[in-house]
């Protein structure tokens, strides 16, 4: 049997397809390119955004259309949403609605054998940089977030389980591990037991050569400890937090109910760089949540431009089923125009932020994983502090491996050229 994997939306999402990926090998089926000729075309959706939901039926409908003999599986966050909004149907297509997804197409696909979530399955992708996921779920309900209406309630893998995972990882060659999940900071507390930090340390001591990145964490689930701890990990650790902002206006943020104010943001801000001035910071933030105004955005893009981030995921704010802002997006809803001319401006700030972020490494030495080649022959990477580089030579033995390299200059305003031998 061939099997194609199409993943939409989040990392998390990808890890769980890499995990089905090996889930589906380990019973000997093929893996093909979602562009090739499939028996069973597998979508594992998104519907964080209304975007990501009008994607996820384009690539059912894409699918479908491939083979008029095939199945499509379609799992994931969008199965997950009331049945008046899943407006797809097809007798060749199978939405399997589940919390356990993987399990759930396993089951689908007839292969019993496979059932088990054994420790020594670990994701199976090409990619240098490997994702783990060790946690899923979110009980923080931002009013207008839709992900833990979809997700559940946090479910925290077990410790044991993740150091086996990563250790498979590094002797299989894995240089870096990102660990995500849906709210990573939470990681643990539902158990009171091994917290994310202590986690860290532990993965740390059991492995000597791989990095670890965090995927993303939430400002109100930093601590001092935290912090205290993450440093005196040094280089086994990136020197990169991804912490979602949402707004830069108290107003805002109250309404969002994201549980810290600016200040607090600032605050923390002061602390992460009084102990690395040069970390990268990047972040989330939506414009046009329902009810903004000029003057909040005004605030927002002031404060964006004051903590002077090194890269941003900038959205715009759509309505979510299950969510108190779909309601009042009916009423005080930000006109598109406005929310686009929102996204605008907070793009030419994070452009010019993550410029003079980059540009401030020029002539320094950074450690880069070596990832893709381009058509130019030129080889993409990132730093530990999440810069994009392009190496102009190198040795294919260097795929997948950290290599010491000197900014040399930057290019396009974005891309960073470097040479070996920092
Ligand atoms: S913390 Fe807020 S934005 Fe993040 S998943 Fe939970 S509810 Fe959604």
């Amino acid at each position: 049997m061939k099997v194609a994997i199409k993943t939409l939306g989040c990392k998390v999402n990808q890890c769980e397809s890499d995990y089905l990926a090996a889930l589906l090998k380990k019973e000997n089926v093929a893996l093909v390119d979602f562009d090739q000729e499939a028996d069973c075309y597998i979508i594992n959706s998104c519907a964080v955004t209304a975007m990501s939901e009008k994607k996820t039926r384009q690539w059912v409908s894409r699918a479908l259309r491939k083979n008029q003999y095939s199945h499509v599986f379609l799992i994931g966050c969008y199965t997950r949403l009331p049945r008046q909004h899943i407006r797809l149907s097809h007798p060749r297509l199978h939405i399997i609605d589940a919390m356990d997804k993987n399990q759930a197409v396993l089951r689908q696909l007839r292969l019993a054998k496979a059932h088990s979530e054994s420790s020594t399955i670990i994701p199976e992708t090409k990619r240098a940089r490997v994702w783990l996921k060790i946690e899923d779920g979110c009980d923080h309900f931002c009013r207008y977030c839709v992900v833990p209406h979809l997700r559940g309630s946090v479910r925290s893998e077990d410790p044991n389980r993740v150091i086996r995972q990563a250790t498979l990882l590094e002797n299989r060659g894995t240089q870096e591990i990102v660990l995500c999940g849906i709210n990573l900071g939470m990681y643990g507390k539902e158990t009171g037991k091994t917290h994310l930090i202590q986690l860290l340390e532990k993965l740390v001591k059991k492995t000597s050569v791989v990095r670890f990145r965090l995927s993303s964490i939430e400002p109100f689930l930093i601590d001092s400890e935290f912090l205290k701890r993450y440093f005196t990990l040094g280089h086994r650790v990136c020197p990169h937090f991804h912490i979602p902002l949402q707004s830069g206006c108290d107003q805002v943020l109250e309404r969002m109910g994201r549980g810290y104010t600016t200040d607090m943001y600032h605050q923390l801000m002061t602390t992460i760089r009084q102990y690395d001035q040069r970390i990268a910071i990047s972040t989330d933030i939506i414009v046009g949540f329902p009810g903004e105004t000029d003057a909040n955005f005004a605030d927002t893009a002031q404060f964006f431009q004051d903590i002077g981030f090194s890269r941003a995921h900038i959205f715009i704010f759509s309505p979510r089923p299950f969510t108190p802002a779909s309601q009042w997006e009916k009423s005080q809803g930000v006109p598109h125009f406005i929310k686009k001319e929102r996204e605008r401006i907070l793009t030419e700030i994070i452009h010019q932020s993550q410029l003079k972020y980059y540009r401030s490494f020029i002539g320094k030495s950074l450690s880069v994983l070596v990832e893709t080649q381009d058509n130019n022959r030129k080889v993409t990477g990132y730093s530990e502090n999440y810069i994009p580089v392009k190496i102009e030579s190198i040795s294919p033995a260097d795929y997948g491996h950290i290599i010491p390299v000197r900014i040399e200059e930057e290019h396009n305003n974005i891309i960073i050229f470097i040479r070996l031998g920092a």
